[in-house]
């Protein structure tokens, strides 16, 4: 696999501004095309299943995976494609909808604190509290001052849970409005996928700009080495779900887990309940 940390390459350094026109969609920095690739993922996933299994083992500390993007960027697909491999003991996703009622009736962190991964776990965020930030603004559905605040509240609450342990990757799925066009047709004539288009989805394309610049603002105020963003090119399915394993893999490698020491003697155990026993 080539050297190259995709972890520098496409992390949003802490503090520098994001002009989302500036980075192709389409790009695949270091292949060239997915017939080239297919090795490198599929150890990708295989190493991805070892780290989070040791994860788990080692009950220590938790990750949290935020999947961000407009519709039909692959959220989905990343799900199924890379993190399902994952051991679904130890491994959870939690999609974030239109708040219910009761969600609605409380702070907007309300609902995302309580779906965040405890010691040993993986939760892979569908959407996330961004959404206070991204839809909430474009369509302005609170005043500019309180969605305003919540750029600082979103910090302060990645800290609380990177002081408790939870090392989060915020993956932004980048795509062309080209791109998008084509996978709802593509989903409009596929029996499998059309359940999954909504004329919203095409309603939502005029808000294109609004959206970008959005998403510019909560990339650029919100990446911190405890919980960085990585703005991913993802018109080239293949290379979207490289890059996301990638990253997933060398944050997990970082971490320099430890395989937890047994809790007994293993000698006396050996001792008292199998060689007595099996020599008897
Ligand atoms: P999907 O991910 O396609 O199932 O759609 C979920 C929808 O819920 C998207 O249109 C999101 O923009 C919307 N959504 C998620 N969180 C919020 C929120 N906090 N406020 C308003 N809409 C939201
Ligand atoms: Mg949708």
């Amino acid at each position: 696999m080539a050297m190259t940390s995709f972890i520098q390459r496409f992390k949003v350094r802490p503090g520098k501004n994001i002009h989302l026109p500036e980075i192709d969609t389409d790009a695949t920095p270091g292949y060239k095309n997915k017939q080239e690739a297919k090795g490198d993922i599929a150890d990708c996933v295989q190493r991805l299943r070892d780290l989070q299994y040791l994860l788990y083992a080692e009950n220590k500390r938790s990750l949290l995976i935020v999947l961000q993007g407009l519709d039909a960027s692959g959220k989905d697909g990343v799900i199924r494609h890379v993190l399902g491999y994952m051991n679904p003991q130890g491994c959870r996703v939690t999609s974030f909808k239109v708040p219910t009622a009761e969600e609605a009736a409380h702070d907007f962190l309300w609902r995302v604190h309580k779906a965040v991964p405890g010691r040993g776990e993986v939760v892979i965020f569908n959407r996330s509290h961004y959404e206070d930030v991204l839809v909430v603004r474009v369509h302005k559905m609170v005043p500019k001052p309180v969605w305003e605040r919540r750029y600082d509240k979103i910090n302060e609450f990645e800290r609380l849970l990177a002081d408790n342990g939870t090392h989060m990757l915020k993956f932004f799925l980048h795509i062309g409005p080209e791109e998008q066009l084509r996978r709802f047709r593509k989903r409009l004539e596929n029996p499998r996928k059309r359940w999954k288009i909504s004329e919203a989805d095409y309603r939502e394309r005029q808000y294109w700009d609004a959206y970008q610049n959005a998403y510019e603002d909560a990339l650029s105020r919100c990446s911190s080495d405890d919980a960085p963003w990585f703005v991913i090119p993802a018109d080239k399915k293949w290379f979207r779900n490289l890059a996301i394993s990638r990253i997933v893999v060398e944050s997990l490698e970082s971490l320099k887990m430890q395989w937890p020491k047994p809790q007994v003697d293993l000698d006396l155990i050996r001792l008292k309940y199998h060689e007595a026993v099996e020599n008897s």
